[in-house]
């Protein structure tokens, strides 16, 4: 078999083994969940209502629905992009428009993004305004939906074309070890953008109040006393303008940093709890979640950038994939589409082990939030967000392994007790 057909055939079997895979696990999950949707588990009996639970149930059930019309479009998209030749037509429409050269590689790489979000367009409208809407989490008004899509448009704009650029001008100019410039303008730009978000990229979106009650502040701040950490403030966030789901989280990198609760968060839960989860997302830091999974990252976007560097040295990898590669001019924007589709069937079966890790931090944190403030505030504040949030009590244990990056309720609940 030549390579080119072998590449054809490789991406046919890895899509149809990525299909099977996510069709099987949606399978167990929705059996799982129907199947103990009559009775809330014995160890919540007390805690949670029937009502909720079958909320909850509901809610799984339905997004697994979705989730499955989204596995079908991805697939249909990736065969139409590659095999069935969409990509190459569209840099052959952008050639004959533009001629080669940089601003026809930018130009394929934003209309390629644009067309793919528009044809996933229907399926986030449904997903905010018929399934949030139906379970009443959704407090986004069209109005707000699309200034939000016209925001995130253009930050993506500005933010991404200028790196964009750079990386396609390396891959042209920078020889056979342009990937390791690249890696390293990556990296430097994914900082970059860390640094900046809290002060200017997340007050495009949302209103950041600083926290004004005195007394959870007091003891938040002993609290991070308490565990030698210092963060530039505390801020409440209007998550409520979007959506009833509460969360809490760290923001920012040096001295940028700071704690984020949403004012949904703040009106769900006491002052004990808050603190409870507070140090649960110390514990993170503690333990230095947010800088191993940074560095992970970076270690694998070396390995994928290295693995790019040759890919698009290999004239198979574009005709295997329905490309003609172009004979007189770069082909950066090409590889580097090409790459971008089809890595996410192969990472798809390594999920398991960083899905693992995330849910180990969890159980880290959560240990350290008992060692550091009170043990029964965080299991009613955890009882709670799984509430607040309809998570589902009772997941498949593949599910689970595949796709949970926190550990279910149940499991949670056991080792904070003990
Ligand atoms: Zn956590």
């Amino acid at each position: 078999m030549n390579p080119s057909l072998s590449m054809s055939v490789a991406l046919a079997v890895v899509l149809l083994a990525n299909l099977l895979t996510k069709l099987w696990l949606s399978g167990r999950q929705v059996r799982h969940v129907a199947q103990h949707r009559q009775a809330v588990p014995a160890t919540f009996a007390h805690t949670i209502s029937l009502d909720a639970h079958q909320k909850a149930a509901d809610y799984t059930l339905a997004k697994a629905r979705v989730g499955l019309i989204d596995m079908a479009l991805d697939a249909v998209l990736l065969m139409g992009w590659t095999l069935l030749g969409g990509l190459d037509a569209l840099n052959q429409l952008t050639l004959n428009w533009l001629g080669a050269g940089m601003t026809q590689q930018l130009v394929l790489v934003v209309s390629f993004a644009l067309i793919g979000g528009l044809i996933g367009l229907p399926l986030t409208l449904y997903q905010t305004f018929g399934i949030e809407q139906r379970f009443g989490f959704n407090n986004t008004t069209p109005a707000l939906w699309v200034s939000d899509m016209l925001k995130g448009l253009l930050v993506g704009l500005v933010l991404g074309l200028p790196i964009l650029a750079l990386v396609l001008w390396l891959m042209d100019t920078g020889g056979a070890t342009w990937w390791l410039y690249a890696w390293g303008a990556l990296v430097a730009y994914q900082l970059l953008v860390m640094w900046i978000a809290p002060n200017v990229i997340m007050p495009l979106f949302n209103k950041f109040t600083p926290l004004e009650d005195n007394t959870l502040k007091e003891r938040v701040t002993a609290l991070m006393n308490r565990a030698g950490f210092t963060a530039k403030g505390f801020f409440v966030m209007d998550g409520s303008r979007r959506s009833a789901h509460s969360n809490a989280f760290f923001t920012g990198v040096g001295s940028a940093k700071r704690v984020v609760f949403f004012d949904t968060l703040l009106a769900q839960l006491n002052a004990d709890e808050m603190e409870a989860v507070l140090a649960h997302e110390l514990g993170h830091f503690k333990h230095r979640h947010i800088l191993k999974m940074m560095l992970t990252s970076f270690a694998f976007s070396l390995g994928g950038l290295a693995l790019l560097g040759w890919l698009s040295q290999q004239v198979w990898f574009y005709t295997g994939l329905g490309v003609s590669p172009n004979l007189n001019s770069s082909n950066s924007a090409l590889a580097l589409l090409l790459f971008m589709l089809t890595l996410p069937l192969v990472t798809f079966f390594v999920s398991p082990l960083s899905a693992r890790r995330s849910r180990r931090f969890e159980f880290e944190a959560d240990a350290y939030a008992v060692a550091n403030s009170n043990a029964q505030a965080l299991g009613s504040a955890l009882l709670k967000l799984y509430q607040d949030n309809a998570s589902t009590l009772t997941p498949d244990p593949w599910f689970v392994t595949f796709y949970y990056s926190h550990p279910p309720a149940s499991q949670r609940l056991e080792r904070i007790a003990a």
